[in-house]
């Protein structure tokens, strides 16, 4: 009972405020606080207190840390015991300094761990299963958690998936707001949107009594099959990467640990948990691990889910390789490594290639772990790291500092970004001779079909759907079939939400024009509609989830539906309801397409603003659309057999060259580049200037919103590299949201990275920025760049 008192002190003494540390504290109100806490955090960690506050508990801290050093330096039975009464000497030293009272996550980490027993180490490294489950009874309703030890005052945490919002409402009543899928909130290519996507998540995960994220998926689009491309941020890795970085970084400042997956190269689907991707060093550091090192760094991201898959030989999970040298050693990450669901293999290779956490359960690093550590067959101090890294991620989040505490999300909050979001991630690929925005003063009959255009919006499935409202708005959709199966949850009905196009389109037209709706399953009948009206908006989807990869052609024969309205109306325009690029075979026969992503809650709202120009598009795709599906690097997804059910390696020849690199390397034209999007009004480039300085190139050009409606261009800058590099052709290297009124002009000045010219040199294991010859470009997408120059690095 005493030590059990003094260790509790020593926990407070370690930066955790009695007031309103874990259980047992006294409850705050959590706004006030909370939003101290957001800016503090961010800055050095801070708990959410006032100066006065602040003194007055480090005045106590001092009293209490000296009586506490005292009495420990005085009976230290041991040397741990010594080592720990330093430690809170130099709690109190620092707490006693001007103005440096608070100590560093790692420091709190730090002292805290020196307090544990074997037993609580244990209880932090794994999971406690899935809700419903035994010894889940602690859990939040997330898809895993960590046990609190009340003993010392560390809470749970709570995890929840939530890459696009957070998810199993449904199952505990809560309500959650379905943001746009994250290839669309990535096609505003807009940090700032990004950051309030992610504050979004990190508020509504506090409200529902999370602590974790389980989002932030950055991998890259190599396979266009892949069935989470919609939780991705498309095929650029410096784009992903930046992106993920505010978005987390924003998260994690509403006291959420946010996290970063799936590490790595889990680019397919099909057969994920035996698939072997292979690629050499150069191309996983320029490629699929460039998006998590700039993502860390950028939005000091806590928590890293490892993948299914092996990469190169091994398990991800159990990949030294990846998690010792590249995430911890090279680029510094000081959080903690989860596995994905059911992804750990070992307990020993696991723990010691640098995994922290086993999720959701226990079965290597529970008991087994234990009894490895018990028996000197495990060393203690991998253990401490691994928990001391999971402590730090807690304190670092402030999750120490403010208890949770839930209450109803702000749902008005939730549509308003949710349809933001929406508008700027939608993507108008195709507008000949100005068949959009519709003009309402003059069209008299619309044609409304397909895709449950009536009810509501299609989201994408697997552990990344957040329950609808009230249930799918079309309650029986059959279940997909006929592609290969990674795991059952890729086999569940789509989801639609409850966001009518067809309503959202009649609220914005006059009386004396009609719209008829035709559900599209019988083409003949819709082209006879389509004919008797002005314009036909043919609604198209492809349903995509976790587990599954998808077949490139919609599916239930949507291109003859297309083609047949398209037959008998000119004035065609197909809105795409996709998780990520699709074959259109009928593209060349419909005046306008837009792309609406898996568009969310206020879907059908943002498509009809979209659609009669109350929104001037902005979007610019992420991912390539190829003009013929042969012309992608693979015919189809990798595996062994038509089950998938044997081991069989991925080796990603196209290496370097993912998505706009492979096109451009290749001398193939995509049906619609990386970077393209149209607008209601046009840009005009000019005027570039491009300066050395240092190692970073300093690109300035002029932009003039040429057109008459006011606009945002997404103004992007290539690189090519010299011939010695050996790179592909161009590489995006900046970019930037500009919003412009008609007729307005600007100067813009955008810096290069240096990251974002080098290239990974194998040998010396560290970027380089090839001394040469190297181009510039400036335009409106990877193929449409209005003028370039040639600079000279390094020689
Ligand atoms: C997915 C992860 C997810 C986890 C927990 C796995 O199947 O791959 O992305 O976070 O389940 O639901």
């Amino acid at each position: 009972m005493r030590e059990h008192a003094e260790n509790q002190n020593a926990v407070q003494n370690a930066g955790a405020p009695e007031e309103d540390a874990g259980p047992g504290g006294k409850a705050q109100a959590l706004d006030p606080v909370h939003k101290g806490a957001v800016r503090e955090i961010a800055q050095d960690s801070r708990g959410p207190r006032s100066r006065g506050s602040e003194r007055a508990v480090c005045a106590q801290r001092v009293r209490r840390g000296w009586m506490k050093a005292v009495h420990m330096l005085a009976t230290a039975a041991n040397i741990m015991r010594t080592l720990s009464g330093f430690a809170v000497i130099l709690a109190v030293v620092v707490c006693a300094g001007a103005d440096a009272q608070n100590l560093s996550p790692d420091q709190r980490a730090e002292l805290l761990l020196q307090q544990m027993t074997l037993e609580e180490k244990i209880t932090l490294v794994h999971g406690n299963g899935m809700p419903g489950g035994r010894g889940a009874a602690a859990s939040n309703g997330g898809a895993g958690f960590t046990a609190a030890i009340p003993r010392l005052g560390i809470p749970a945490i709570q995890m929840a998936d939530a890459a696009v919002g957070v998810t199993r409402g449904g199952v505990t009543s809560r309500y959650s707001t379905a943001l746009p899928d994250a290839v669309s909130a990535a096609s505003s290519w807009d940090v700032d949107l990004a950051c309030e996507y992610g504050a979004l998540i990190g508020q509504e995960l506090r409200d529902q009594g999370y602590t974790m994220s389980l989002g932030g998926g950055v991998n890259i689009t190599r396979e266009p099959r892949n069935g989470r491309t919609f939780e991705y941020k498309g095929e650029d890795p410096i784009l992903a990467g930046r992106l993920a970085g505010h978005e987390m970084r924003c998260l994690q400042a509403k006291g959420i640990i946010g996290d970063i997956k799936h590490f790595a190269v889990n680019d397919q689907e099909t057969g994920r948990n035996i698939g072997n991707a292979i690629l050499d060093k150069r191309t996983l550091r320029e490629t699929d691990l460039l998006p998590f090192e700039i993502g860390i760094k950028d939005g000091d991201i806590q928590a890293v889910m490892c993948s299914y898959n092996k990469v190169n030989g091994d398990w991800s999970c159990e990949n030294s390789y990846l998690m010792n040298d590249f995430l911890k050693k090279t680029v510094g990450f000081k959080g903690f490594v989860l596995s994905d669901w059911g992804g750990t293999h070992s307990t020993a290779k696991a723990a010691l290639a640098g995994l922290d956490m086993e999720q959701p359960g226990s079965t290597y690093f529970g008991e087994a772990l234990k009894q490895a550590v018990e028996k000197g067959e495990f060393p203690v101090a991998r253990l401490d790291d691994m928990a001391k890294r999971i402590l730090r991620a807690q304190f670092a989040t402030g999750q120490f500092d403010v208890k949770t505490q839930r209450k109803v999300v702000d749902v008005f909050a939730g549509l308003e970004l949710a349809q933001k979001v929406a508008e700027r991630g939608t993507v108008l690929l195709k507008n000949t001779n100005d068949a959009l925005p519709l003009n309402r003063a003059t069209l008299k009959s619309i044609a409304v079909i397909g895709s449950h255009a009536d009810v509501g919006v299609l989201s994408g499935g697997g552990s990344a759907q957040v329950d609808p409202p009230g249930g799918s708005a079309v309650p029986n959709a059959p279940a997909p079939t006929g592609v290969p199966l990674s795991m059952g949850m890729g086999g569940r009905p789509p989801v639609w939400y409850p966001s009518s196009p067809l309503r959202a389109i009649r609220a914005k037209i006059p009386d004396d024009c009609t719209v008829r709706f035709h559900d599209g399953s019988d083409p003949a009948a819709a082209a006879r509609l389509a004919a008797s009206s002005d314009v036909a908006i043919v609604f198209v989807n492809q349903p995509t989830s976790e587990g599954r990869d998808f077949s490139l052609t919609l599916p239930d024969k949507q291109d003859d539906l297309v083609s047949a309205v398209a037959a008998a109306n000119r004035r065609t325009i197909v809105v795409l309801e996709t998780g990520g690029a699709v074959n259109m075979p009928w593209a060349d026969g419909v005046a306008g397409i837009v792309e609406a992503w898996y568009p969310g809650i206020r879907g059908g709202e943002a498509i009809a603003n979209i659609l009669f120009g109350d929104v001037n598009p902005s979007g610019k795709t992420v991912l390539s659309f190829a003009r013929n599906e042969a012309d992608w690097p693979h015919a189809k997804p990798f595996s062994a057999d038509a089950r998938g059910v044997a081991p069989f390696d991925m080796p990603y020849t196209e290496g370097l060259k993912v998505g706009y690199k492979w096109f451009d390397a290749e001398g193939k034209t995509p049906l619609f580049p990386f970077g393209h999007g149209l607008s209601y009004t046009t840009f005009a480039y000019s005027g570039l200037r491009t300066a050395v300085d240092g190692g970073e190139v300093a690109v300035s050009f002029k932009l003039r919103n040429s057109g008459t409606r006011d606009g945002i261009e997404i103004a992007q800058v290539y690189a090519g590299l010299p011939a010695s590099a050996g790179e592909p052709p161009r590489r995006l290297v900046a970019w930037k949201p500009v919003s412009l009124k008609a007729g307005e002009q600007c100067v813009v000045t955008l810096r290069v990275d240096p990251l974002h010219l080098s290239i990974f040199n194998v040998s010396r294991d560290e970027w380089e920025v090839v001394g040469g010859d190297y181009r510039i470009w400036v335009g409106s997408s990877s193929r449409d760049l209005a003028s370039s120059e040639g600079v000279t690095i390094g020689r």
